[in-house]
Formats: structure tokens, C-alpha cells, sequence
């Protein structure tokens, strides 16, 4: 696979740590590649915006599955057109993980396609067109949506984190009204 022979000239399987060219520190090849077949193919851009999330969450991430050969797609009841087959998917576990903190860092991230699967305990995001499947208890995906797409108020952001509930009630209704 080209990739491969890019980041690995020297090996046939992919070394814990690559040789050149990897701007992904928080993830490791061997992570990323298809569980079926071994094989790694990496979207950049997709993994650069996995990186911006792991930034934010500032915790690992724990990948269950990233690219997948046809194969291994066809194998795991992947949808024909899955995003994992172009590398442009990760689902990520969410134990320890706060879901509507996670679901909201990775819209700002850029991720547009999310799946939700709270009975095996991850959540599906990918790059691909904006859609969303399945549901998560207690997650409202359209509010997140909206609030992650409404800019904060400039003044409240300096003061908000220092006040109580009720200060910050009385901070709000100050701004609404300025
Ligand atoms: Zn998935």
C-alpha cells in the first residue's frame, strides 16, 4: 500500500513508531490500521481533525476501528459506502468519556457524520456528509449543534468562570440586556 511505503520504507508491518512524515502524535499506526487485514490507508485531513479532538479532550481516545479494507468492511456488516473504507471514520470508545463533551469538541474538530451505539459503548465520527444515526441516553445531538454553532458572548468568557450559578444567571441576564 503506498502509504505504508511512505511512512515505513523498510517494513512490511508498520513499527510502533513510524520514520518520517507522522504529524499524529496521540495515535499510532498500528491503531489506525484495519483490524481485519492489518493493512493502514490514512484520510490526513480526517486525522488531523482526530488529532484537534484528542487536543481538547486532552485524554486519550481509544480507537475501535478506523480503516477498513472491503474486506473487513463486508465482514463487520459495514455499510457499502462506509466512510471507514476511505479512512475518513474512527469509532471511539466513550468510557471515560463525557459523550456530549466528546460529541461537541469533535463538531468544532470539523467532524460531520456521527453514529451512535450506546449498547456496545462507542460512538461513530467521520468526515464524510453531514448525517447522524442511531442515539445516545440523555444526548441531544441538534442542541450541541446549536450551541456549539452560537458564538460565546466576548464579555461573559473572562468573568463566567469565577462566578457561582446564581452570579453567572444575573452575568447572563446582564449581557442579554446590555
Ligand atoms: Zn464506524
Amino acid at each position: 500500500m503506498e502509504i505504508a511505503k511512505l511512512y515505513w520504507p523498510n517494513h512490511t508491518h508498520a513499527p510502533t513508531t513510524p520514520e518520517t512524515g507522522w504529524r499524529w502524535p496521540n495515535f499510532r499506526p498500528s491503531e489506525l490500521a484495519c483490524k481485519g487485514s492489518g493493512s493502514l490507508k490514512i484520510d490526513p485531513a480526517s486525522l488531523d481533525k482526530l488529532q484537534d479532538l484528542r487536543a481538547t479532550i486532552g485524554k486519550p481516545l481509544r480507537i475501535l476501528s478506523a480503516y477498513r479494507s472491503p474486506a473487513h468492511n463486508r465482514k463487520v456488516g459495514g455499510a457499502t459506502n462506509s466512510q471507514h473504507l476511505q479512512a475518513k471514520a474512527f469509532d471511539v470508545m466513550q468510557k471515560d468519556l463525557d459523550p456530549a463533551q466528546f460529541v461537541a469538541a469533535a463538531i468544532r474538530a470539523g467532524f460531520t457524520g456521527f453514529g451512535f451505539y450506546p449498547d456496545q459503548g462507542f460512538i461513530h465520527i467521520d468526515t464524510g456528509p453531514a448525517r447522524h444515526w442511531g442515539s445516545w441516553p440523555g444526548l441531544d445531538l441538534d442542541k450541541i449543534k446549536a450551541e456549539v454553532a452560537r458564538p460565546a458572548p466576548a464579555r461573559s468568557l473572562s468573568i463566567a468562570p469565577r462566578l457561582g450559578p446564581v452570579a453567572r444567571a444575573v452575568a447572563a441576564l446582564r449581557l442579554a440586556f446590555a
